[in-house]
C-alpha cells in the first residue's frame, strides 16, 4: 500500500480510509472492507461487521476487477470504487501499471498492508474473501493469491468464503500450489462461485473440481432461470446455495419462481439454502421472505451459528468429502469451445477446461499480464 498524506500530528495518514471525510462515509467504508475496531485513528466508531447476512466481516486484501458477465452490469463494487473510493484506490498503483489503469479506480490493486487484518481478530468470524474484487482475476499476480491462501491457512480460527466469478483459475490455482493444499483446501477455507442464470453454469463445472470441503454457490442477483438439478444429484458435491435479488439502480427482478425451484432443488437434496434478500432499490426494499419466512440455512461448520440473522433457523448438513481427492467426476465437454459471443472477455477466458493446455492468450504463472495475452476479439470491453 503506498502512503498517505501526512496528519497535523505528523503519523502517516491510512490510506485505507483516506478517501472518507465523514462519519458516515467511513462507517459505510468499513461496511464493506470490515476494518478491525482497532484500526489505527478510527476509535470506537469501527466495528468489522458487514451488512452481508451470510457472512460477519469482509476483507479485501485486492480491489479492482473487469466484469465478466451481464451479472456484473450492476457491480456494486465498481460503484463503489468509482465514487466513495476513487481517491483511496486511485493513490495506490495498478497491478497492470498502465496511464489508463492508473487513472481508474477499479482496475486490480493488490493491498499487501490488509493481509495482516485477519491475524487482528481475535473473535472467530465467518469472512467473505474480496467483496471488492475477485480473487482470481487474471491480474492478481499468482504469488499475491498465493500469500492470501497463506494467511488463511495460517490464522484458522475464522471461516474464509472465498467466492470468485472465475473458478476456473481457482481449480487450477490448487492444482499448482498442492505443497499449500495437500489434502485440498481445508473446512475452514470454503470455495463458491456466483451463478446468475443458467448461462454460466459451466462455472459450477469449473467449481467441482476444485478439492474443497464445502463449495457453494451464491445465486446473486438471480436475474435468470437456473436449474440446478444436474449439479446436486452428487452427494457432497455442492454444500451450501445462496439466492437473492438484484438491488440498486436498474436492479432487475427476480421471480419467485426461479428462487422456489432453486430452494426446492436444494431441499430435496439435503443442501442448505439461504434466501438473502428479493432486492429492489435497496438491499432491503422487497425483505427477505420466501413464502412466508425466512431462509437461513448454512453448511455445517463450527462458524454456522445463526443468532446474528433474524429469524435465524440453523439447519446444516454434512459437509465431508473426500479431501485432497476430486471427488466428483468432472463433466468438462459442455463448458468447452462454446462460443458465447456475449462480449464479456473473462467468461471466454474462464470456458477454457480446467485441465486443458494453457490457452494460447493465457498467462503462465508469475508472468505479468500484458494485453498482448488477449487475442484481439477478446480485448476487454470494459477497461
Ligand atoms: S466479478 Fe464481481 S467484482 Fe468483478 S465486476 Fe463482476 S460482480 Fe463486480
Amino acid at each position: 500500500m503506498t502512503g498517505g498524506s501526512p496528519t497535523p500530528t505528523g503519523r502517516p495518514r491510512d490510506p485505507g480510509i483516506l478517501g472518507c471525510r465523514t462519519k458516515a462515509e467511513v462507517l459505510r467504508f468499513h461496511l464493506v472492507h470490515g476494518i478491525p475496531r482497532s484500526y489505527p485513528g478510527m476509535g470506537a466508531i469501527l466495528s468489522e461487521r458487514t451488512a452481508i447476512e451470510w457472512t460477519d466481516a469482509t476483507w479485501n486484501p485486492t480491489t479492482g476487477c473487469t466484469r465478466v458477465s451481464d451479472g456484473c452490469d450492476h457491480c456494486y463494487a465498481e460503484r463503489l470504487s468509482r465514487r466513495l473510493l476513487a481517491a483511496t484506490y486511485c493513490a495506490q498503483l495498478p497491478v497492470v501499471n498502465t496511464e489508463a489503469n492508473r487513472a481508474n479506480p477499479f482496475a486490480v490493486r493488490t493491498w499487501p498492508d490488509r493481509l495482516e487484518i485477519p491475524g487482528s481478530w481475535r473473535r472467530p468470524r465467518r469472512v467473505f474473501v474480496n467483496s471488492m474484487s475477485d480473487l482470481f482475476h487474471r491480474d492478481v499476480p499468482e504469488e499475491f493469491v498465493r500469500r492470501c491462501f497463506q494467511v488463511m491457512l495460517g490464522i484458522g480460527r475464522h471461516v474464509y468464503q472465498v467466492l470468485t466469478k472465475r473458478p476456473g483459475r481457482a481449480a487450477r490455482f490448487v492444482e499448482r500450489h498442492r505443497d499449500l493444499f495437500p489434502k485440498g483446501l481445508p473446512p475452514h477455507v470454503w470455495i463458491g462461485t456466483s451463478v446468475e442464470r443458467q448461462s454460466v453454469d459451466y462455472r459450477i463445472h469449473h467449481l467441482l473440481a476444485v478439492p474443497a470441503s464445502v463449495r457453494f454457490l451464491s445465486c446473486e442477483p438471480l436475474i435468470g432461470a437456473l436449474d440446478l438439478s444436474s449439479f446436486l444429484t452428487h452427494r457432497r458435491a455442492i454444500h451450501w446455495v445462496i439466492v437473492g435479488g438484484e438491488s440498486g439502480p436498474g436492479a432487475r427482478p427476480l421471480d419467485p419462481q426461479w428462487a422456489r425451484l432453486v430452494r426446492d432443488q436444494c431441499h430435496a437434496r439435503q443442501v442448505p439454502f439461504f434466501f438473502k434478500q428479493w432486492g429492489g432499490r435497496t438491499p432491503k426494499a422487497g425483505g427477505r421472505e420466501l413464502d412466508g419466512q425466512d431462509w437461513n440455512e448454512l453448511p455445517a461448520s463450527r462458524l454456522s451459528r445463526t443468532a446474528n440473522i433474524k429469524g435465524g433457523d440453523s439447519t446444516t448438513s454434512p459437509t465431508r468429502c473426500s479431501n485432497g481427492r476430486h471427488d466428483v467426476r468432472v463433466r468438462m465437454s459442455s463448458a468447452v469451445g462454446r462460443s458465447g459471443g456475449s462480449g464479456y472477455v473473462d467468461e471466454r477466458l474462464e470456458r477454457w477446461p480446467v485441465g486443458g493446455r494453457l490457452a494460447r492468450h493465457e498467462r503462465s504463472p508469475g508472468t505479468p499480464p500484458t494485453q498482448s495475452h488477449l487475442p484481439g476479439r477478446d480485448r476487454p470491453r470494459y477497461v
